[in-house]
């Protein structure tokens, strides 16, 4: 038998039916989720009403990696049997989350602003993406297969550049408004209205680049993160020789050096508001 190891859980609040879940350390290198975490739990706060608050990896955590045997944001809905220990965690964070409203924190290299990630199929975190009321909010359906936010009302939320005390301070912020606007915690939610995207397809780095050439000196994006790129406009050079856009497109969460074989995303526009994204995805 593997050895056991499971997600760490520490609730607070009343008791009650479907307690929300507050997600850290689905990947260990990114810490500021953890510390984020952490910050809300010494704050002193009084829960109105039953949250989980769960590091998933802690085995990742401990190591500083981002996974031991598999990318745990890969492989859900995950294995209660597998060998893969990220796939045990996959199926026993599933079954923690159940059906009840949830977040997740991770952290990033592409950009220091938050990024809401949800998925179209799983209408109740698109809604509590709109009423974080962080921006943008992005729909990686099509784009990444077996991630948590697929299978449980799950915002996955990008709060920055990993390893930045900005990005635990974000982690809070985006909690706090989690919890407010599930009942958890007194307070509004703040009224700002984010726009909402969806990613089409993934950017995939040339696979001829020469192999001594450090990333910094080969790729050099001229583009910005959801700022529009029309047909016919140079969006990069790779190591010397410009890539032109053959039609228009949204970039997400694209760097130079973030991925190994991976710029980021291209996207579109679903909806300038909650009620035009939802008539995009057709949500009832
Ligand atoms: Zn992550």
């Amino acid at each position: 038998m593997p050895n056991t190891v499971s997600p760490d859980v520490t609730m607070r609040g009343p008791t009650g039916e479907r307690p929300l879940t507050v997600v850290a350390g689905v990947h260990g290198d990114e810490q500021s989720g953890v510390r984020a975490v952490e910050r809300v739990l010494d704050a002193g706060h009084e829960f109105e009403r039953a949250v989980r608050f769960v590091t998933a990896n802690p085995p990742a955590v401990d190591a500083g990696e981002r996974y031991l045997d598999v990318d745990m944001n890969r492989v859900f809905p995950g294995d209660a049997d597998s060998e893969d220990r990220e796939r045990r965690l996959a199926a026993e964070l599933l079954d923690i989350i159940g059906d009840a409203p949830a977040i997740a924190l991770h952290a990033t290299h592409a950009t220091s602003e938050p990024i809401s990630l949800v998925s179209r199929e799983q209408p109740g975190a698109v809604e509590t993406a709109a009423g974080m009321a962080t921006t943008p909010v992005v729909d990686t359906t099509d784009t990444v297969e077996g991630g948590l936010n697929r299978f449980g009302q799950v915002v996955t939320v990008e709060t920055g550049k990993q390893g930045t005390e900005e990005a635990v301070e974000t982690g809070v912020s985006v909690v706090e408004a989690f919890l407010r606007f599930h009942g958890a915690l007194p307070g509004e939610t703040p009224d700002a209205a984010p726009t909402f995207y969806q990613e089409d397809s993934v950017i995939e780095k040339p696979d001829d680049a020469p192999e001594d050439a450090t990333c910094e000196d080969l790729y050099d994006l001229h583009v910005e993160n959801f700022e529009r790129v029309d047909e016919g406009d140079v969006w990069a050079t790779v190591d010397g020789e410009e890539l032109i856009a053959e039609e228009a497109f949204i970039p997400i969460l694209m760097s130079e050096c973030g991925y190994d074989d991976i710029f980021g995303y291209k996207g579109h526009v679903a909806g300038e508001t909650l009620s035009t994204a939802r008539e995009h995805w057709d949500l009832e």
